[in-house]
């Protein structure tokens, strides 16, 4: 059992209750046991002085690749989740695309096993259909019963429309979302990035922003459709948006009450086509990376709330598997570490977001969206999920460093703001700055 910690002198800041000013917190047995004014509590047998450091609730990142069972070159859970723990993350939800894939309970408890060393809490999403096939859907109240917060194709969409029919009614009857990858693969056969004058340019075939959109809509219109014909609602949550076209469809649908929500990842807000422009493969990704006015898009949504959660969609890779020939090179990049920096960076510093909605795109709404009630806030009785950092401090981000197992990020060197401090996992110290 882990000794009481107090906390002393940070400022605490959480959405969920509306705190914002400096507070001392106490945790006993893994637990948020008493958060005060700073001075009123009593002096612990183990203290940590958070003086000019912000004090959130640890961040959940939705949308995660930790490439085991399977690939464990590329990452494991327990990699994965240590990188999670230096971006300040304190829950990460594991993508189903591993060799197996994650569509069944036994792969699913697998998984989620303490053998398997996760450094943060871990949850995850098993396939949406069997082998992620697209085919048969996998049996998700078993899936819901061993733990799944949701079920996703991830890597794929779900393309024809009466089995996503089939889905979000199933997912609809036990309260949990579909995530959908949003890609009409029909239409991005061969294509390795955008499509556009860069990609003219560099003579690759590129993916149009309808093959995203038309996914949304679609998607939309099945919700619409299944809430008049079953009366039910399901909850659709789209992964990695990267158009204004399928964000105007996601904030309509919103405006409509329909159950939507949608993640954006920190590259789509950060870098454009133009990234590719000497053929780095360390910014190959899917959706791929698009053309400033949907970049600016991608920040107005999150600016008007249309996007509800911060995701990195971390996806590692093995160096030799990224120096090959562009078109041939796997989509992804790490994402763990350089959240918090470049959120701060494009968002909080350029864009003027408060650090309060950096919080709560990053930990409030991924917490409430996967139904974690006890994380993602700093209530007493909540886990002590914890994070410090803090918010002015600038710094370059080294890929060399990374906890992960793998490199491949397009930000090496790249400036960030907002720097780790400590990161807490139900009241356990499981990173601090060096
Ligand atoms: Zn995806």
């Amino acid at each position: 059992m882990t000794p009481d910690l107090l906390i002393r002198n940070a400022h605490a800041l959480d959405p969920a209750t509306g705190l914002d000013s400096p507070r001392d917190i106490l945790i006993h047995h893994g637990r948020i046991a008493a958060i005060e004014l700073p001075g009123i509590l009593p002096a612990g047998p183990e203290e940590l002085d958070a003086t000019g450091l912000t004090l959130a609730p640890g961040f959940i990142d939705i949308h995660v690749h930790l490439r085991e069972p399977g690939q464990t070159y590329k990452e494991t859970i327990a990699t994965g989740t240590r990188a999670a723990a230096a971006g300040g993350f304190t829950t990460v939800v594991a993508m189903p695309n591993t060799l197996p894939v994650n569509d069944s309970v036994a792969s699913l408890h697998w998984m989620l096993s303490p053998a398997r060393n996760a450094a943060v809490n871990l949850c995850a999403m098993p396939a949406a259909t069997l082998g992620s096939l697209g085919e048969t859907l996998s049996d998700y109240e078993a899936l819901a019963n061993a733990g799944a917060v949701g079920f996703t194709d991830d890597g794929k969409p779900v393309l024809d429309s009466d089995i996503m029919w089939a889905a979000l009614v199933a997912s609809a009857r036990l309260g949990l979302p579909i995530s959908q990858h949003a890609e009409d693969t029909r239409l991005t056969g061969g294509c390795s990035m955008n499509f556009g004058p860069v990609a003219f340019r560099l003579g690759l075939r590129g993916m149009t922003i309808e093959a995203e959109s038309n996914i949304v809509e679609r998607d939309i219109q099945l919700l619409r459709d299944i809430e008049k014909v079953e009366g039910l609602r399901p909850h659709l949550h789209v992964q990695h948006v990267s158009t204004a076209k399928a964000l105007a469809a996601i904030r309509l649908a919103k405006q409509q009450g329909l159950h939507v929500t949608c993640e954006a990842a920190p590259h789509h807000f950060t870098l454009t086509d133009e990234a590719l422009e000497h053929f780095d493969t360390n910014a190959k990704m899917n959706p791929p990376l698009r053309a400033e006015s949907d970049r600016q898009a991608v920040i107005a949504a999150i600016l008007d709330g249309t996007v509800d959660c911060i995701a990195t969609d971390h996806a590692p890779h093995a160096a030799y598997e990224k120096e090959v020939e562009f078109e041939r090179a796997p989509n992804g990049i790490t994402g763990l570490e350089t959240a918090l920096g470049l959120a701060l960076r494009i968002l909080h510093r350029d864009h003027g977001l408060p650090l309060a909605k950096i919080v709560t795109l990053m930990s409030t709404n991924p917490a409430q969206l996967i139904k974690l009630h006890d994380r993602g806030n700093l209530k007493p009785g909540s886990h002590a999920d914890l994070v410090l950092f803090a918010p002015a401090a600038a710094w370059t981000y080294s890929a060399e460093v990374s906890l992960s197992k793998s490199k491949n990020s397009p930000f090496d060197g790249a400036p960030m703001l907002g720097q780790i401090h400590t990161t807490l996992s139900e009241g356990r110290i499981v990173h601090r700055a060096s």
